[in-house]
């Protein structure tokens, strides 16, 4: 049987992850959450005070920096769970900073590469259908109003319990937006042969059908 690949992007809070979890385990595919990565690199630099802008300082350490996956979606940094930790705003924001230096991202996307080879899997990020995985059997472009991403996330963080403000957030959504947009390297675009869904009004069931049909429509060909 073939191995089947398929790339979520799209801009910040669009519920890509929270699609992406809910079709791997569907469909018993492998999730690899792309964001994780760069919110690890992120969260390695500012406990360890390395400038985020110093891509010079940041590439000596990236030797130090090991990022694990495991099934449950739990993330590790140098072996220690960081799995809340990155999901914080002041990491957020930093992962967008980190994420614009060359050797940070070829340092994630050739582990992604590894990570994404003989399995079936799904990844969401910003690059993959662009530049992890240009041969993805699937491309989907997931987009939603920024007010409407603003207060996913504001629900999303109170669940969490974390101290949130609305306002706030949808600043901060626009803000990486911007970054991610307008970075040279790798900035976030929709690939020529990705599919677009703007989930502004759709519930999670109903992207999650769409996306299904699409897949079980590879999975045929
Ligand atoms: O997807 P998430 O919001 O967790 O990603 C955090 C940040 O990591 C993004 O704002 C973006 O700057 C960066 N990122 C990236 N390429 C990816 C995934 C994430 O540049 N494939």
């Amino acid at each position: 049987m073939k191995n089947i690949s398929i790339a979520i992007d799209g801009p910040s809070a669009a519920g890509k992850s929270t699609i992406a979890k809910m079709v791997a385990k569907k469909k018993n595919y492998i999730y690899i959450d792309t964001g994780a990565m760069y919110r690890s690199v992120a969260l390695y630099c500012l406990n360890h005070h390395i400038d985020l802008n110093d891509e010079g300082e940041i590439k000596k350490h990236l030797e130090n920096i090991h990022i694990k996956m495991d099934q449950n979606n739990h993330i590790y940094l140098n072996d220690e769970d960081v799995s809340e930790t990155i999901r914080q705003d002041e990491v957020s924001l930093a992962a967008s900073k980190v994420s614009i230096h060359p050797s940070v991202r070829s340092f994630l996307v050739e582990q992604q590469r590894n990570m994404a080879a003989s399995k079936n899997v799904i990844l969401d990020g910003r690059d993959i259908g662009t530049v992890v995985l240009p041969q993805a059997s699937l491309k989907i472009y997931q987009i939603a109003s920024v007010e409407t991403r603003a207060l996913r996330r504001f629900k999303e963080n109170k669940e969490r319990g974390m101290d949130v403000d609305l306002e706030t957030i949808k600043k901060e959504i626009e803000e990486r937006d911007y970054q991610d947009m307008h970075r040279e390297v790798s900035p976030l675009k929709k690939a020529d042969d990705a599919i677009e869904i703007d989930t502004s009004d759709l519930s999670l069931d109903e992207v999650v059908e769409q996306v299904l049909k699409l897949i079980n429509k590879v999975e045929e060909e």
